[in-house]
């Protein structure tokens, strides 16, 4: 009984709100309430009630007096089973009888004196049972704490400016931190002459917290030069004593810098702070991180630190935000907020340095290109900088050109005078709106470059090899849900960790910010005390609930990486045109995925959308979808560039949009919908299902492969053809058939590019509607994807 209380019906399945998790449908549902978190949970919740119902709240008592003192005197209603004092003042008790019979007899007492003085005696408050994660805990007291002294203060602006005071490495710390800096420097330069360590990232680069980690860079390059000469040296003289008089250390002597590996070199880093530094444990090694590194923590510090060798990038790029920070007060408080709220949604923060969430340098750029990106803009882009460098301060590092000036001063001031809270907002609203699946963000250049750059590789390595002629190593960026590219190194995405669950998220907050930042709690003080402002933003993830579009919707995402080549051609040659073409595609391989795969019935009217075969329909058809593009994106080219760009369909004019619609059941001719009299109907299918398809699938394709093939479902065409064949053969017809209309609408520009299919039942008599969408919400873009595949395979 208590369980039902606990599950909510929510649009896409169910929410247990003891346990917070969803469950998408029944099944999962019961394997849920039998498990051992909700057992367990619910077991402690029962403890906890019947332990506040047999307890009293007693105050009025002074620190002298002792726990035998109050057992002693409660024990007269009944047998206690505990008594919890006050730790702090001693001025209150819970005390908990063993018997509802003894409260009820303590609470009808009308006084109770104890040792001269006069008790009160009320029920224990009933708190409502939540669950606390131990890892949100800390977090938690933060921002309890933070929370009262932001609601204080009288603006948003001032609001973000405590932020800053609240987070940034004190004084203190930045000495500790330099004075730990200045010890490693004497202890490696006794191993490595010459050498130097420099600290980068956020413990200089004016966005440190307290307790980040200490990111090192131990620059070997001039040691390098000196074991070099050494070794010169030796050969000529035959005695191990350079030419400036220093002896090689034995540990160097052990270890030829130009040749050893990272790893073997990080292993004698490592060697060095566990025998050398004091304070210094849990030294180890990383080998398989992206760069390299020796982590160790300082014990006396309590901190975390880095040593990397092959990092110089890193060095360089933290100069450039320290650039940034010098020459725009705006940002430091922007950055602070803005990473304390990623931290809050839990869309930024990786745990040990990897995982798909952004970490804080990646933040940090898309902040920065969101002010490139302002009007007028708050800074400019890196290649502007880099024409505000003199000569001396020209740098290339790897082959990436790095120049930019060293001085804030050299770089012009911005025109624009928007104030913090205006640019927090303007912050989350590019966001919001961002177009994520078809940009390739470009710090270097302050502009967002089309996906459709590099979609050919060979165009892309050709640009490249005019641009650094001199790198030989040329690889393309690893493109993913988000691309962020480093302002110097400019074939690595920086957020390439990214996955698209974690995308989504950080896309989803945006929007709720956004949402928020127009109400007037955001900017408007409470007068009654309320949260306002910033406080509201910081929430913790899951504190509230997302105003869902609860619609039953299943998108269908642009994914760059999972397109067959010959499809990423084709896209990278229809240019601006490039998300149509995608669309009609994804159309035609649902329209694949519903008739041939899952066996359902389209209705004629359906074929009125995407199956004609005359030139007139098939530029009406894209007229309709143009439409549909633009309303969602308000920025879309005119119906004559999305022809031109889509060549053989509008021109050639015999390909209807659906290359699928030579299978489609219905008649021809059913223009009258796209009529030009009035408004026409958004395209969209009508389905009918006369069997239950989805139910047992797994079950049944296990049984039809027996371990020959161990595919996954939804990764191959015939098998889940079968699959449904096999199911219509045993189950028995659905007493009515399902009916239901699906629209598909392709969005992009304003949001992430995708094909969003809007599903609606028009005959669900048997109740089943809920199930099959759940089952098409993970099933249909799979199979969307493997039709594609197979359709450019075809091509
Ligand atoms: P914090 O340690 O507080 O999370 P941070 O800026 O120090 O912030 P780290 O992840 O410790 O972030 O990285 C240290 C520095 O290394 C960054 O400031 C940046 O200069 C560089 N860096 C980090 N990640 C990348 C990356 N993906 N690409 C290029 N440089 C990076
Ligand atoms: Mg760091």
């Amino acid at each position: 009984m208590e369980t039902d209380s606990d599950i909510k019906t929510t649009p896409r399945g169910f929410h247990c709100t003891l346990c917070n998790v969803n469950l998408p449908n029944m099944p999962s549902l019961e394997q849920h309430v039998k498990g051992k978190k909700h057992k367990t949970l619910s077991s402690v919740r029962t403890t906890r009630k019947t332990q506040e119902e047999l307890s009293l709240f007693v105050s009025g008592i002074k620190p002298e007096i002792s726990q035998t003192d109050i057992s002693e005197y409660f024990e007269q209603f009944g047998p206690l089973s505990d008594v919890i004092m006050d730790k702090d003042k001693g001025v209150f008790a819970i005390v908990q009888f063993s018997e509802t019979d003894s409260v009820q007899a303590a609470l009808s007492c009308v006084e109770h004196q104890m040792k001269g003085l006069k008790l009160r005696v009320k029920p224990r408050e009933k708190k409502e049972f939540k669950l606390i994660d131990k890892k949100t805990k800390a977090p938690q007291q933060v921002f309890d704490r933070l929370k009262p002294q932001l609601c204080q203060v009288v603006s948003v602006d001032a609001q973000m400016q405590h932020v800053v005071q609240q987070f940034q490495l004190g004084e203190n710390e930045k000495k500790a931190r330099s004075l730990l800096v200045q010890l490693l420097q004497e202890v490696f330069v006794e191993f490595f002459p010459d050498s130097q360590i420099l600290p980068f990232g956020s413990s200089v680069n004016t966005f440190g917290i307290h307790n980040c980690d200490l990111d090192l860079f131990l620059d070997l390059e001039n040691t390098k030069v000196f074991q070099a000469r050494a070794k010169t040296t030796t050969e000529q003289a035959g005695e191990g004593m350079s030419d400036d008089g220093r002896s090689e250390d034995s540990i160097l002597s052990d270890i030829d810098l130009s040749t050893a590996s990272p790893a073997e070199v990080l292993d004698l880093v490592a060697a060095i702070l566990r025998r050398c530094v004091p304070s210094v444990y849990k030294v180890h090694v990383v080998s398989s991180a992206r760069l390299p590194v020796v982590k160790f923590h300082h014990r006396k510090l309590n901190l975390q630190a880095d040593i990397t060798i092959n990092n110089r990038l890193a060095v360089r790029n933290t100069r450039f935000l320290q650039l940034c920070s010098g020459r725009e007060d705006r940002l430091r408080p922007l950055v602070y907020t803005i990473r304390y709220w990623a931290k809050q949604k839990q869309l930024a923060g990786n745990l040990g340095g990897a995982g798909p969430l952004l970490n804080n340098y990646a933040l940090t750029l898309l902040i920065i290109f969101f002010l490139q990106n302002c009007e007028p803009a708050v800074l400019p882009s890196v290649e502007k900088l880099k024409d505000m460098a003199c000569e001396e301060e020209e740098c290339v590092i790897e082959g990436w050109n790095c120049t930019f000036p060293s001085q804030p001063i050299a770089v012009p001031p911005s025109k624009n005078t928007q104030d913090l809270c205006s640019l927090l907002a303007g912050f989350f609203s590019f966001y919001a709106k961002f177009d994520f699946a078809s940009s390739v963000i470009s710090v270097r250049e302050g502009r967002a470059l089309p996906i459709t750059d590099y979609l050919s590789k060979n165009k892309e390595e050709e640009a490249m090899q005019e641009e650094k002629p001199t790198h030989t190593h040329h690889h393309s960026p690893k493109l993913g849900p988000l691309n962020l590219l480093d302002p110097f190194e400019l074939t690595h995405n920086v957020a390439g960790n990214l996955n698209e669950r974690s995308q989504r998220s950080f896309q989803r907050e945006c929007q709720e910010a956004d949402k928020y930042c127009h109400c007037l709690q955001y900017q408007r003080k409470s007068t009654k005390g309320k949260s306002w402002g910033l406080v509201r933003l910081f929430a913790p993830h899951g504190d509230v609930p997302h105003a869902k579009t609860e619609q039953l919707t299943i998108s269908i995402p642009f994914k760059l990486a999972s397109l067959p080549e010959v499809l990423r051609n084709q896209l990278h040659t229809a240019g601006d045109g490039f998300r149509l073409l995608w669309f009609q595609k994804v159309c035609s391989a649902v329209e694949e995925v519903f008739q041939s795969v899952l066996r359902c019935h389209l209705a004629p009217s359906s074929n009125a959308v995407f199956g004609e075969d005359s030139a007139v329909n098939a530029a009406e058809e894209m007229e309709t979808s143009a439409a549909s593009l633009n309303t969602s994106t308000n920025s879309c080219d005119s119906i004559e560039s999305q022809n031109e760009a889509l060549g053989t369909a509008a021109v050639g004019g015999k390909r209807a949009l659906s290359s699928g619609s030579d299978e489609s059941v219905s008649p021809r001719g059913k223009k009258a919908r796209l009529s030009k009299r009035g408004k026409p109907e958004s395209p969209h299918w009508i389905c009918a299902l006369e069997h239950v398809v989805w139910a047992g699938r797994r079950k049944v394709r296990r049984e039809l492969i027996k371990d020959t093939d161990s595919r996954p479902e939804g990764s191959c065409i015939e098998i889940e053809s079968q699959v449904t064949a096999h199911i219509i053969e045993k189950e028995p017809e659905l007493k009515e058939p399902v009916e239901f209309k699906v629209q598909p609408q392709v969005v992009g520009e304003t949001e992430s590019t995708k094909a969003v299919l809007k599903f609606e039942p028009t005959c669900d008599k048997t109740g089943v509607f809920q199930d099959f969408f759940h089952f098409l919400e993970a099933f249909l873009p799979k199979m969307v994807e493997t039709v594609l595949e197979k359709q450019a395979g075809s091509a």
